[in-house]
């Protein structure tokens, strides 16, 4: 039986350079990735910087003009076969996200079956891309509409789904057409180019899907300055999404932006506690807190609030912390002893202005031996002025607010620049209804703490982004709609 780490290493699945035109291509330096679990070294990554950035866009730009008049049929049967690799290889691509990123392993290939979705999805959704006929005012003409892939697409990812946020943008781009260029976050590349090996098995021909590794401030204006590439689909912070929008405007190139979040979770007297606080553990302790749709701000009705905290405790102490390899464990470490320093200062903030500790508020570093930090809940009470309440937290601390009314509660909830996802248990129709239209987010769950899948439009409003990814509308993103008005028809 071959051991965890021969299986990481098998060169079938660990590449290290980065896959230009169909080659694998190295660079004049390298960059280490490292396991945040304990800190060990896992690999030397070929940074190609701004050359492979120019040869990658230069050989999209070529394969897109070939890959562009590929019947969708064809494209569409590549992609599937995409979707079939990764699902055939999901336990050592669910590996290797858990060695870079740290993730529970099961988590891990909850991740790699979950992004496979959008590949799938895609190659069959790329088919139904349809015009439209359409009246016109002219006599003796007819008018009708077309979807055309909108070009070389570049895609800029985070860390936190290695694997996922790049089927997802990726698959829908390319099966409606579209030649890629990914640059993945340089924590997790080995993630994105185990991605590239399959597709290269796959069968996309050379040149429609490329992987670059190396500086964002080398590649990143290659990408956004670049006339041939039409779009930009950046999943990340904010503040990295502004500026790359920015950048895109010189040329004037569309962007799709999946930002960062402050997730309200709002819970109403007459919730089921118990699903509430079952809702809670979901969404706050996945990828130990790191994904932009986690509950940020737990808003407890005043009647509810002390029946949620005992029952969210009571989970919490149950929840088993360490290495995502190791059996049972909930929540790994995070990325990287920065995050744990960040993390434990917005702690430490609210512990100064008398929020109540209620588990955890510390590193487990020292006892772990990696970027550890304790499941940590916060009993905020009506101090909305916490900086765990007006920054994105991205950690395994759950911070439970207080809020009387169902008004108030709205306008807490959305008192934030953010508009990705939240979060409503309620029982009442009603309510329902008031909350998901009074809710200024892109995506609302109510009695559910989890709303991304295949099917369905995923993105924020407000400076959580712009686009949506997913269902048919994931796939129209990457596509202009032409309009033709033929002449002359009636003689
Ligand atoms: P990040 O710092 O914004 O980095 C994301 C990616 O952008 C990385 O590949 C990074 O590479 C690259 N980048 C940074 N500066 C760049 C530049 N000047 N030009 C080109 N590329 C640049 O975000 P992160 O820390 O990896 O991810 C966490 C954030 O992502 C959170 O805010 C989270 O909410 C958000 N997120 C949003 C969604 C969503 O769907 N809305 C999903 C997942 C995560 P370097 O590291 O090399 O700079």
């Amino acid at each position: 039986m071959t051991t965890l780490s021969q299986r990481l290493k098998d060169p079938a699945l660990f590449r290290t350079e980065s896959f230009i035109n169909g080659q694998w291509v190295r660079g004049e330096t390298t960059f280490e990735v490292h396991n945040p679990a304990d800190r060990g070294h896992l690999a030397d990554v070929h940074d190609v910087g701004e050359s492979g950035a120019r040869q990658a866009v230069a050989a999209a730009a070529a394969a897109f003009e070939v890959w562009k008049k590929t019947s969708v049929f064809e494209r569409a049967r590549i992609v599937q076969r995409w979707n079939d690799l990764i699902i055939e290889n999901a336990d050592d691509l669910g590996a290797l996200i858990t060695a870079e990123m740290g993730k529970p392993l099961p988590e891990a290939k909850g991740e790699v079956v979950y992004g496979a979705g959008f590949v799938s999805w895609s190659a069959e959704e790329a088919k139904r891309l349809h015009g439209e006929t359409l009246a016109t005012p002219f006599p003796g003409t007819r008018g009708w509409t077309i979807h055309q892939p909108i070009g070389v697409v570049a895609c800029i990812t985070p860390w936190n789904f290695p694997s996922a946020m790049i089927t997802r943008k990726c698959a829908p781009a390319l099966a409606a057409g579209c030649a890629v260029v990914v640059k993945p976050a340089p924590e997790t590349p080995l993630s994105a180019l185990a991605l590239a090996e399959l597709a290269s098995q796959a069968g996309f021909p050379d040149g429609v899907f490329n992987v670059i590794c190396g500086e964002a401030e080398a590649i990143g204006p290659v990408l956004t300055g670049s006339d041939v590439v039409r779009m930009v689909g950046f999943t990340g912070s904010t503040s990295v999404g502004k500026l790359l929008m920015r950048q895109a405007a010189d040329g004037v190139k569309r962007v799709s932006l999946e930002l960062g979040g402050n997730a309200p979770f709002i819970v109403m007297d007459d919730a089921d506690v118990e699903a509430a606080a079952d809702g809670v553990i979901a969404s706050k302790f996945r990828a130990a807190g790191q994904t932009c749709v986690s509950a940020n701000r737990i808003i407890a009705q005043e009647g509810i609030a002390d029946p949620l905290i005992a029952a969210i405790s009571a989970r919490m102490e149950k929840l088993k912390v360490g290495s995502g390899f190791d059996g049972g464990v909930q929540v790994g470490p995070l990325i990287h002893d920065e995050a744990v320093a960040r993390v434990d200062n917005l702690v430490q903030d609210a512990r100064a202005k008398g929020a109540r500790i209620v588990h955890g508020g510390a590193p487990l570093a020292e006892e772990l031996g990696g970027a550890f930090y304790a499941p940590t809940l916060i009993e905020s009470g009506e101090n909305y002025g916490l900086d765990i309440a007006n920054n994105e937290i991205f950690g395994p601390v759950a911070s439970v607010y207080r809020a009387s009314s169902e008004k108030e509660m709205i306008r807490l909830a959305n008192d934030t620049p953010y508009g990705l996802a939240a979060y409503v248990y309620t029982r009442d129709v009603g309510r329902v209804h008031r909350l998901t239209e009074g809710l200024d987010f892109g995506m609302v769950g109510v009695n559910a703490p989890m709303v991304g899948s295949p099917a369905t439009p995923f993105g924020g409003v407000k400076e959580s982004g712009i686009g949506r990814e997913g269902g048919k509308w994931g796939v129209e993103e990457f596509t202009e709609l032409k309009f033709v008005l033929l002449g002359g028809v009636d003689a």
